[in-house]
């Protein structure tokens, strides 16, 4: 197959390592820059190109679309799918998982664990966001942040409101949510290929740090997941329509609780904390749903 990895940095290391699996599994493989790409909307004939050549040989992409570029890179994505070219992450499922509120509301509808999670648009409700969440401490997110960057805990009422307002006044939206103590600073990244949680990480917050991510500090382990775990993080994979995810859990009292779905799941972390060849098991699975011309297209919301 002619495979093309949609990602704007050759050396990254989980482009680096999906090119040089499917070229291992015998693909003609390819990394693309998709901002460099541009598209014909046109009727009978989408068509697609980078530096004037036609992309109309890719029989699948693997998209790597970074959160500050969705739009374009959705649009890239989408305009493949048009033309028939199997992707392993659909372009819409790309953006439902990228918009947090969406994608919990989609969580909620389906009975996957979730932390008591509140959203408002007026202040005058903060109070009653706190109540909702079972009071202080509660997790203030900012619905744009990523990596950690914009959650803050707060531990008494006087400072949920305060962080509230502030974050309020400055016109940012924000979910409030109740904080899961009982996770001790850790959380499970599952990767999901499919229909399977392929490997699994625990991370675990550096000292005094409640957040888990390994870009704040945080630390992997390999973690045996429980069957519970398993079967929420391939369930919440499948209702954001996604082939890949990074699907993050929290171990509460009442069982595991996703806090999100990541289309773009980073490998380096997982692949060295795991041991385990996730490149390599995302090339066989698209292989399985792609090959001999089979264009399905993914994406559906379960
Ligand atoms: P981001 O998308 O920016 O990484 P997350 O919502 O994943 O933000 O939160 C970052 C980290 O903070 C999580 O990995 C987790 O360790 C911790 N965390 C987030 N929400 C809660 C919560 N409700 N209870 C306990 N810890 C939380």
């Amino acid at each position: 197959m002619k495979i093309a990895i949609l990602s704007r940095n050759p050396d990254l290391y989980s482009t680096r390592r999906l090119l040089e699996e499917a070229n291992a599994a015998g693909h003609e493989a390819e990394v693309i820059d998709y901002l460099k790409c541009y598209m014909n909307i046109t009727t009978q004939k989408p068509s697609i190109y980078i530096r004037e050549r036609e992309l109309n040989d890719i029989d699948a992409i693997i998209p790597r679309i970074g959160a500050s570029k969705t739009f374009f890179g959705t649009a890239v994505v989408r305009q493949f799918e048009m033309m028939g070219t199997y992707s392993v992450n659909g372009s819409d499922a790309i953006s439902r998982s990228r918009d947090k509120l969406r994608s919990l509301q989609l969580l909620s509808r389906k009975n996957v664990g979730l932390p008591v999670t509140t959203f408002a648009h007026d202040t005058k409700a903060t109070g009653s966001l706190i109540k909702l969440c079972g009071g202080a401490p509660v997790v203030i997110k900012l619905l744009e942040g990523t990596q950690g960057v914009g959650v803050v805990l707060t531990e008494t009422q006087k400072a949920a409101e305060s962080v509230i307002e502030a974050f309020r006044g400055l016109d940012a939206n924000i979910l409030v949510q109740d904080f899961v103590k009982e996770a001790n600073g850790a959380d499970i990244r599952c990767l999901v290929v499919g229909d399977k949680v392929v490997a699994a990480m625990k991370r675990q917050g550096g000292e005094g740090e409640f957040r888990s991510n390994l870009h704040r500090g945080g630390a992997a382990t390999l973690v045996k997941i429980t069957p519970a775990e398993r079967a929420t993080a391939v369930m919440a994979a499948k209702i954001m329509g996604l082939g890949l995810a990074g699907v993050d859990l929290l171990r509460s009292n009442s069982g595991p609780v996703v806090m999100e779905v990541n289309s773009s799941p980073g490998l380096e972390g997982i692949e060295v904390a795991t041991g385990k060849n996730v490149a390599g098991s995302i090339i066989k699975w698209m292989e399985s749903k792609a090959a001999n011309g089979n264009k399905i297209q993914r994406g559906k919301s379960y």
